[in-house]
């Protein structure tokens, strides 16, 4: 048996493009496939996603975007974060990737989107000069979409006006948050991630936005035993019995993934939420269970109603950090794709 299992459900994926598509009413949809998919596998969601619709891809890095070229070999596909050398650049130009400049230097025969800073206080120029005729795409990135929407409208507004004598150039500034939520920001196209994986930009239930989680992870009980009134699990004797208990080993750990901080947080263990007791380790975790269990007892870590956003609460984290963390790393977990 394999330690544990990812279950990536392509199905879902692409009713999640539509629910973007259909909220973006006309805009261009591009799949946001950095770090490998959110962890989901970039060229297994990119595929499904151009499948539902998506009209392009977007990467961090030009190694990415040269990975999914091979595949994808006249996808728009978009480099959103900066070449790492003069040779990057020039692999992009030879598969013709598009990437993002976020200064007055366009590199010649690449066509490039230039990044203005509208509030972000990351990449980006402060202000637009005209620009020259490489450039393809006008793009900024919002802060706060999903905490304080009078500042994501303050900036897209100040993008629609930095931008408006060049509505000839594809426009984009919204990602998830913003494609659900506000209108205001669709302009030509719309650089979607998290929502394409059924997760929510707002770490509420994704159900209220009409998403449905892509991955699952289960794993079983490799271990069932009874401590003692006294006895402890684990490193630092974090949990102590206070009555004799048993507890459930799961073989996953934050080598996993499965991070350090999910302690107190709920697994489904045969279908009932069981607490996460203990320190995790790095290749195992402790369940308190109200009974004893077979060995090879089913544990739903993520997905199948658990909610990642509710692990993120507990590790004070976001969606986005817990899945991209996930190893799909063969020696550790399998990864089993499914489609339909
Ligand atoms: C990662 C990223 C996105 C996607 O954001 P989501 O919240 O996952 O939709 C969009 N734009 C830029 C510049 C990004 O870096």
């Amino acid at each position: 048996m394999h330690r544990s299992e990812l279950n990536i459900d392509l199905a879902a994926l692409r009713r999640n493009a539509r629910t973007l598509l259909h909220a973006l009413a006309g805009s261009e949809l591009w799949a946001v496939v950095k770090a490998n998919g959110y962890g989901h596998g970039a060229s297994d969601v990119a595929g499904a996603a151009l499948g539902a619709g998506a009209t392009g891809l977007c990467v961090a890095t030009v190694p990415e975007g040269l990975e999914l070229r091979r595949e994808f070999s006249t996808t728009r596909i978009v480099v959103m974060g900066p070449a790492g050398s003069n040779r990057e650049v020039g692999q992009a130009r030879d598969a013709a990737l598009e990437l993002v400049v976020s200064s007055d230097e366009i590199p010649p025969g690449v066509r490039v989107h230039v990044k203005l800073d509208t509030g972000m206080g990351r990449w980006g120029l402060s202000e637009l000069r005209a620009p020259p005729f490489e450039v393809v795409g006008l793009m900024s990135h919002l802060a706060t979409a999903d905490t304080d929407a009078a500042y994501a409208e303050w900036q897209i507004e100040r993008f629609r006006n930095a931008t408006a004598a060049y509505t000839h150039l594809t426009r984009h500034i919204a990602h998830s948050a913003a494609a659900l939520r506000y209108p205001s920001s669709r302009f030509d196209a719309a650089r979607c991630g998290i929502a394409l994986y059924g997760l929510s930009p707002f770490g509420t239930d994704p159900g209220e936005d009409g998403l449905e989680p892509v991955l699952s992870w289960t794993s079983y009980l490799a271990q069932c035993r009874l401590l003692r009134t006294g006895e402890s699990t684990g490193y630092g004797r974090r949990f102590i019995a206070e009555r004799d208990t048993w507890i459930g080993l799961v073989p996953v750990g934050y080598a996993d993934g499965f991070r350090r901080d999910l302690t107190g947080t709920q697994v489904r263990v045969a279908g009932e939420l069981r607490p996460v007791v203990g320190t995790i380790s790095m290749d195992a975790f402790a369940v308190e269970l109200d009974r004893e269990l077979p060995i090879g007892t089913p544990v739903v870590l993520i997905g199948r109603g658990m909610l990642a956003e509710d692990h993120a609460r507990i590790a004070d984290t976001i969606t986005y950090e817990l899945v991209c963390g996930i190893s799909s790393d063969p020696a550790r977990a399998r990864r089993v794709v499914v489609d339909g």
